[in-house]
């Protein structure tokens, strides 16, 4: 049993012997030690031996409304208190199931008004494989099954979900992956634009697509999925002539689009979705994080009329997870929205402190050697670390220049992520001015320690 929080190398050497970590190498880290979080409250996190982190990631950029929100841990214990589980299989709906496909589909981009609910991003994105491929069987082209996704997206690490994601290293962990799923370029115009300008290489990227679906043969290709803004792969934004082309290859060869709002959605662009931001109108768009803000397990995907026509003549939907629309998570996730909502967060992102995280980050790059690029929007970034500037010098993945920073950052009290050579932040979106100013600072440290 673990009884002292405070004696860490005894949590260490149990967490080693007994806890296999996400994402992680379970050597490396056995020898480094893993850190122990034990408390949050707003945008900051405590470690077991009382230190205080600001978490410039929201967790895993999840915790939009902030740690620590009693209008969230009540509502839980109210709904377990009332009715602790139920589910949606065989006919049955809960009202905080009811009340919250209603919530979310009165928010989505018009036409997206039918909810289904999963546990996680993962399943969000296997379920949507499974609906996509019924649609195309239901609409008498059985061989539209084929999906199209992006290098360096991140759709999750179910085995569909590593499908259509673009991580190299997820799909060296078996010796084959899943037919069925293709990948092109992303819109990185900073590491591929190779002298074009940020719109000619959107579209370059764009149609990337059209050539891969020529490839395949339109008759063949069911989906493309696309985060709107490439999160995991390290805050890619695209150029804005990316995705007004992606849309027109979608509808003139006939391919649903979804759209991947798992990091996206509520608020983190100041749009509630990223396919506002970008003006995207996607078919299907699976989301979760920010739609409990981590408080407990929960996603859904809102599915277009296009599609839902067809799957509702179609006869059973053989398909749904025991938790599938829990109540307490449903209930919370409504608080959430409310919270949200009633915060005016959204606008906050847009016309506050995202302009002011933008503004001070790209002060912070223009004035440091080490940081070629600043790029985001709303409250998610990246800070591009490079040997130098003009002329452009990478490091070198072996260099691991951005995990010697985010080691540095740690220690000096700051969460940030790691990606290729980039430093990653999206913090609470109650994150405030003077947090953004200590954020800034505590980055200004770890990049001189990391020059
Ligand atoms: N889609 C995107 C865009 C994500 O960033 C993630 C997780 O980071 C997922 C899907 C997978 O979500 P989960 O980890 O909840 O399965």
């Amino acid at each position: 049993m673990l009884r002292n929080f405070a004696d860490t190398a005894a949590l260490q050497s149990v967490d080693a012997a007994h806890h296999v970590h996400s994402f992680a190498d379970p050597k490396a880290l056995a020898a480094k030690g893993t850190r122990i979080i034990t408390q949050g409250k707003g945008c900051y996190v405590w470690d077991n031996e009382g230190n205080r982190l600001l978490d410039g990631m929201a967790g895993l950029w999840c915790v939009a409304v902030g740690y620590g929100r009693s209008e969230l841990s009540d509502i839980a214990a109210r709904q377990m208190n009332e009715l602790a589980y139920y589910n949606n299989h065989f006919g049955t709906s809960t009202p905080q199931m009811i009340e919250l496909a209603e919530k979310i589909a009165a928010l989505t981009p018009e036409g997206l008004d039918h909810i289904l609910f999963a546990n996680s991003g993962s399943e969000a994105n296997d379920t949507i494989v499974r609906l996509v491929r019924r649609y195309w069987m239901l609409s008498g082209k059985p061989t539209k099954q084929t999906f199209i996704g992006r290098d360096l997206g991140y759709h999750g690490s179910t085995l569909c979900a590593v499908g259509l994601g673009g991580m190299a290293h997820m799909h060296g962990m078996a010796p084959e992956m899943l037919p069925g799923f293709a990948h092109i370029m992303h819109p990185h115009h900073y590491l591929l634009g190779d002298g074009l300008t940020r719109e000619e290489f959107g579209l370059k990227a764009a149609r990337a697509l059209e050539e891969k679906i020529l490839e395949l043969g339109p008759d063949n290709v069911a989906a493309f999925i696309g985060e709107p803004l490439q999160g995991a792969g390290g805050v890619i934004d695209p150029p804005a002539t990316y995705w007004p082309e992606i849309q027109r290859i979608c509808r003139q060869y006939d391919i649903l689009l979804v759209a991947d709002e798992v990091i996206c959605g509520f608020g983190r662009t100041g749009e509630w979705f990223g396919s506002q931001y970008y003006n995207i109108q996607p078919d299907l768009m699976p989301m979760a994080k920010g739609l409990s803000s981590g408080y407990l397990p929960i996603a859904a995907i809102a599915v277009g009329n296009r599609v839902f026509d067809v799957l509702n003549e179609g006869g059973l939907l053989a398909h749904g997870f025991t938790y599938s629309g829990h109540p307490v998570a449903c209930a919370v996730a409504s608080a959430n929205i409310d919270i949200i909502a009633n915060e005016g967060l959204v606008e906050r992102v847009r016309e506050d402190v995202g302009p002011y995280f933008h503004q001070s980050l790209r002060q912070l790059a223009d004035a440091h050697p080490l940081v070629g690029e600043v790029r985001g929007v709303g409250l998610v970034a990246a800070l591009q670390l490079v040997r130098a500037k003009t002329p452009k010098a990478l490091f070198s993945a072996e260099e691991q220049a951005s995990i010697h920073c985010r080691e540095v950052l740690w220690d000096k009290g700051l969460i940030a992520r790691a990606v290729g050579q980039a430093m990653v932040l999206s913090p609470p979106l109650v994150i405030t001015h003077a947090e953004i100013d200590e954020m800034v600072g505590k980055l200004k440290l770890g990049l001189d320690a990391t020059a």
